[in-house]
């Protein structure tokens, strides 16, 4: 079970070498957009659990 995580890890690391493409993150719970390339461990305005956190779609182009 480790191992998998690890790889998953690595490989999602991986991928942000492409550009600098920042996330957004928004609170289920009191509507905060974090902007961050990772998922936040939790909000920082409310400090709900990171599983209240959706990532919201993006423009591109
Ligand atoms: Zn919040």
């Amino acid at each position: 079970m480790l191992l998998i995580q690890q790889k998953l890890s690595r490989r999602s690391g991986r991928q942000q070498k492409g550009g600098e493409r920042m996330a957004v993150w928004k609170c289920q719970v009191c509507g905060n957009i974090v902007e961050a390339r990772c998922k936040p461990g939790k909000c920082k305005s409310c400090g709900a659990s990171k599983d209240k956190l959706i990532k919201e779609a993006q423009p591109q182009k």
